[in-house]
């Protein structure tokens, strides 16, 4: 007869082993995104052509269908859209994280573009829509960053 506690236990170590995904350093579109992130600054593609931002990274723009596209440094500096706040984590590695806020940014100088990241300095009762924020970097591997935010009223 099986012993389903001995399974249930050896399940549930196996998920808790489970590594945070890591950003795609070598995708075609959000290299540069995530290797300006590494170098703590926040990069966005913006059309040569048009000069419409966008993210997340495209191949070809949008608005003018121009292939030419690079990456503007912006200061990181922007206001909530919305958020929820995540408290029941099906995903193994994000479960010692809950509860944890997702958010939506939209970046003051970047028109458009809204970045869906996380707030992990700021309580779920102090946020509010058009909450000025400022982007900060947390390293989730040895050199490897991800932007954040966080309030900037504190
Ligand atoms: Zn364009």
């Amino acid at each position: 007869m099986p012993n389903d506690t001995t399974n249930a236990k050896a399940t549930k170590t196996e998920r808790n082993s489970t590594p945070i995904p890591m950003p795609d350093q070598n995708d075609r579109l959000s290299a540069p995104f995530w290797r300006a992130a590494n170098s703590r600054r926040l990069a966005i593609q913006r059309c040569d052509n048009c000069r419409e931002f966008h993210h997340p990274p495209v191949g070809l723009c949008p608005h003018c269908l121009s292939d030419k596209l690079s990456f503007t440094e912006v200061s990181g500096r922007g206001q909530v859209y919305s958020w929820a706040i995540v408290r029941n984590q099906r995903i193994a590695a994000f479960a010692d994280k809950v509860p944890y806020i997702v958010a939506t940014i939209e970046l003051n100088d970047a028109p458009g573009v809204s970045l869906l990241s996380n707030m992990p300095g700021t309580a779920a009762d102090q946020m509010r829509h058009d909450m000025p924020v400022n982007v900060v970097f947390q390293e989730i591997a040895e050199g490897v960053f991800i932007p954040q935010f966080e309030s900037a009223e504190a």
